[in-house]
């Protein structure tokens, strides 16, 4: 006998589809969210990359930092059959890099401006908001070191806000400045903090040594109560990356883009420097960052290949599926057409006009079987409307066009045009 609950998918792995029992896990929510920021990203210049989800483990110990939780503690790595160490991507820039650097752009064409979506995995302990493999929706900017790459990065993020109808977004902005601010800066909190380490939690401690910015946005109150009063980076930034930042905020006050500057934002990943960014929301509980990013202008060199600046985002598409799943109609197809016994070629053929005539939703029931079934059919996929065709419609060429919502009907002469015209008088568009 076979225990079917032993094949069930992974803890804190989902599936997503049309059957979904949870809202935001319903494939409409996710085509609307897929499509929202492709088009958006397409206008902003964006080129689409698929890159492979497996990678060698060394390019993200290297990229990420051996010292973060991502991998130390988070990554699926495992041998391969050709004893190599592969693990699966917790994220989606270091594999960005790595193709950059493979397909040699930083000498041949080094601005380079992708996105992405795909899923990522952590081994975190599953809650709302936070799962074992999720998906994240990303861009990089390659090549350009200019506040102004920033500036449109966030303008673009808040525009995606708007499109896809999310209030009470806060974005949070800070620096961590260039090579030399930072170890500037290092010193000074290093200081600061093993003078007051024995508020601090055991793995904040432990952190001073190996990765005290990572101190400054730990959850726990005693920590975040020392952080808040540790001294602030912009006094420790070089001329040169003060003039950065500033430039940003001048800018993002020229577009319009509302931000809160938040000096604890450190981001979790080794790679960051710079402008660092967040947006948050107040809606889903400790899981409250629904993306974030910033410039990693040393990791292209730190990987092997010349200095490079770059900038990028990465947003999860779970948390915005969360925050709007409830808004997004998930609506079957505008039209269900029902064939009767000898109609099956005449529905395909109405259906297919439909279709070249604008993007209508149409399909067409060829499972047979009883009328009433297929109306029920098309009640459960929550179609739009009906049109019933047997041999009286084939021979008079009309039918009637039923609005599933308020069960009204309309005579319809069946060809594209006609039911075209009816569409739009009964649906809207
Ligand atoms: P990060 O790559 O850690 O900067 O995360 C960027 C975004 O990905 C976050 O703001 C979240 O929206 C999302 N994210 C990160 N980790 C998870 C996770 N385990 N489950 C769901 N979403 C996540």
């Amino acid at each position: 006998v076979v225990d079917k609950t032993e094949l069930y998918a992974v803890k804190g792995m989902n599936d997503i589809g049309p059957f979904a029992s949870e809202p935001f896990l319903h494939s409409a929510v996710w085509q609307h969210i897929l499509g929202t920021a492709g088009t958006l990203l397409n206008q902003y210049g964006f080129a689409p990359v698929h890159l492979p989800v497996v990678e060698p483990t060394a390019l993200f110990s290297r990229g990420i930092g051996a010292e973060t939780d991502i991998v130390g503690k988070e990554m699926y790595t495992f041998t391969d059959r050709g004893d190599r160490s592969l693990s699966l991507r917790p994220e989606g820039t270091a594999g960005a890099v790595r193709a950059y650097l493979e397909h040699n752009l930083a000498r041949t064409d080094p601005v380079q401006k992708w996105w992405y979506a795909g899923p990522m995995f952590r081994a975190e302990r599953p809650q709302k908001g936070r799962y074992r493999q999720f998906y994240q929706i990303g861009a990089e900017v390659l090549g350009i070191a200019d506040p102004s790459a920033d500036a449109e990065m966030l303008s673009m993020l808040h525009h995606l806000c708007t499109a896809l109808g999310l209030d009470g977004i806060a974005v949070r902005l800070n620096t961590l400045g260039d090579r030399e601010s930072r170890q500037a800066y290092r010193g000074v909190l290093v200081e600061y903090l093993t003078a007051r380490q024995g508020e601090l939690c055991e793995s904040c401690r432990g952190r001073i040594q190996t990765n005290p910015f990572r101190v400054l946005d730990c959850k726990r109150e005693t920590c975040h109560a020392v952080a808040v009063n540790a001294p602030d980076i912009l006094l420790s930034l070089t001329p040169a990356s003060r003039e950065h930042f500033d430039r940003v905020c001048a800018l993002l006050g020229d577009l319009k883009v509302p931000y809160v500057r938040d000096p604890l934002l450190v981001r979790g990943l080794d790679y960051y420097t710079g402008t660092t960014f967040e947006f948050t929301t107040g809606l889903l509980g400790s899981q409250d960052a629904i993306l974030g990013g910033g410039r990693y202008d040393e990791l292209v060199e730190l990987l092997g290949g010349p200095p490079t600046p770059a900038i990028g985002f990465a947003a999860g598409v779970e948390r915005l599926a969360l925050l709007i799943a409830d808004k997004v109609a998930k609506t079957g197809p505008d039209l269900y057409l029902i064939p009767m016994p000898g109609a099956q070629s005449a529905c395909l053929l109405l259906a297919g006009e439909l279709r070249k005539i604008a993007p209508w939703r149409v399909e067409v029931d060829c499972s047979g079987g009883r009328v009433k079934h297929q109306m029920h059919r098309a009640d459960r996929i929550r179609a739009r409307s009906a049109i019933v065709i047997g041999s009286e419609e084939l021979a008079s060429g009309r039918g009637k066009l039923k609005n599933l919502k308020d069960s009204t009907d309309v005579p319809v002469e069946l060809c594209g045009p006609a039911v075209h015209a009816a569409l739009l008088d009964c649906l809207g568009s």
